[in-house]
């Protein structure tokens, strides 16, 4: 391996990212991935003439770190935006699939009147939903999210909006999730004007252009676009070391001199290569569990489609589910991925206590998955083509004392000059956060 003055562990969005502005300023540096493909969890594939996401499908847009690294690509002539006015997602509820009242953010209602119309929520949870608009500000200490949105909204507003809208994003479980790291724009308005709800009614009509933009040829172009502009080195990076005031990395069995590492691969995968640096920061590093997920996509010829046509998907609520976490109608949501004579499904399994489900075969979870659609959506037609994804450890769980060991971490990293963390382990798992994670590592080595 080239002997490299930074070298990044980790070709996910996060690494790339930092490789790019290293590249950019002309720092010399080696990114060493493991697996023969770059792009971590993003991954575009096609078949026939459909676009298939294998892992993230899209990125938020009021965050503003995809869009700019995006631009920097020459990219941006390649953005879509989410069909937000034909948005309709349902939710299961007492098995049958009722749309998610329009207004919705996140779980917080903003257009009562919809609400006040939907059968998701019963009289008793539309009271409190309303009573909950007199809420004056208070702080509370770190405190799960189920408990968060049970004290705003009750147990019904956790069980059929919050947990399956939440487990679309983290995988997550809402009784170990800290409100605090997971919902921190909630938390605020917590702590200063008290009313979630009386909140976002009033800012709900300022939001511009899609909720969620992706590329028209997958977000494996951006990786692609990355990888051309990285110097890279397959092969797993096995230990660090530190050597005076730098660093020494072991991959493949060879050692390589570093005046900068920075890591870009799980925490947990951190953790192990940091057990020999630094003992306590490795600990809290495996401290920060991660769920894992497959995705089985299908896709199926229009014309033999027999199953209800769910809008831009449906959730499963945990107090109703069985296997299947959630359905996306891909050529809904993104029109561009899939030509008008077909309908590509895709199944989401896994989170927080079902990771068992990466042990089954691709038999069995598309045979999991067609039992799932055909009970809840009446789906008999077979799919004439399927793929499975599988992530193990990929999403990593803020749970609630996230913030507190983050500050420990963050400390611990900082007495070690030269040593940077990037990824989706700290504050945000989105592709625009961990875009930041990796820049921001770039920028501090340029700096130094
Ligand atoms: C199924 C799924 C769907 C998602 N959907 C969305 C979405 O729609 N929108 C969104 O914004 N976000 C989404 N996310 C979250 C987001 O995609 C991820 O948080 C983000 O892509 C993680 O990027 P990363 O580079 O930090 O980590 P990863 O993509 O996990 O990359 C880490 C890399 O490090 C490598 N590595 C690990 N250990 C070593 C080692 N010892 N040596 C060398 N290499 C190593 C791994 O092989 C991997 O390639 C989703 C995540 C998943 C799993």
């Amino acid at each position: 391996m080239a002997r490299g003055q930074v070298i990044i562990i980790g070709g996910g969005i996060s690494g790339l990212s930092a490789a790019f502005d290293l590249a950019k300023a002309g720092v010399p540096h080696t990114l060493i991935e493991k697996q023969p493909r770059l792009g971590g969890v993003i991954e575009t594939r096609r078949w026939d003439d459909c676009l298939l996401e294998c892992g993230p499908d899209s990125f938020i847009s009021a965050k503003p770190e995809a869009m700019s690294l995006i631009r920097e690509l020459g990219l941006a002539g390649e953005v879509i935006g989410s069909k937000d006015d034909e948005r309709v997602t349902y939710i299961q509820h007492h098995g049958k699939l009722v749309r998610l009242p329009e207004g919705t953010t996140m779980f917080v209602p903003t257009r009562p009147s919809s609400m006040l119309a939907s059968p998701l929520v019963s009289w008793g949870t539309k009271v409190r939903m309303g009573l909950e608009l007199l809420r004056g500000p208070k702080t509370y200490p770190d405190r799960s999210v189920s408990e968060f949105v049970t004290d705003h909204f009750g147990r019904e507003t956790l069980d059929y909006l919050a947990e399956p809208l939440l487990s679309g994003v983290y995988g997550g479980d809402p009784d170990q999730l800290s409100a605090g790291s997971v919902l921190p724009r909630f938390v605020e308005i917590e702590r200063k004007n008290g009313s979630l709800g009386r909140t976002l009614i009033r800012t709900h009509a300022t939001r511009n252009g899609p909720l969620f933009r992706a590329l028209k040829g997958g977000l494996g172009c951006l990786i692609e676009r990355l990888a051309a502009k990285a110097n890279v080195v397959h092969g797993a990076a096995e230990a660090i070391e530190r050597r005076g005031d730098s660093f020494r990395v072991r991959v493949n069995g060879d050692w390589s001199d570093a005046d900068h590492v920075v890591l870009a691969c799980p925490a947990w995968a951190a953790a192990e290569l940091l057990a020999g640096v630094d003992g306590r920061l490795a600990v809290l590093l495996g401290m920060i569990p991660y769920t894992s997920s497959a995705i089985a996509q299908m896709v199926f010829r229009a014309s033999e489609f027999d199953g209800q046509r769910a809008g831009t998907g449906f959730l499963i609520p945990r107090v109703e589910r069985r296997r299947l976490m959630a359905c996306t109608f891909v050529g809904t949501k993104f029109p561009h991925r899939v030509p008008a004579d077909k309908i590509t499904l895709r199944c989401f399994f896994g989170g927080a206590g079902n990771e068992a489900v990466l042990d089954e075969s691709d038999e069995e979870l598309i045979a999991v998955a067609r039992e799932e659609l055909r009970a809840i959506i009446g789906l008999t037609a077979a799919p004439i083509f399927a793929n499975i994804s599988r992530w193990p450890r990929s999403m990593a769980q803020y749970i609630v004392g996230h913030g507190a060991r983050l500050q420990e971490i963050e400390s611990r990293a900082l007495a070690l000059p030269g040593l940077h963390l990037a990824g989706n382990a700290f504050r945000g798992i989105g592709i625009p956060d961990c875009i930041r994670t990796g820049r921001e590592a770039a920028d501090r080595i340029i700096a130094s």
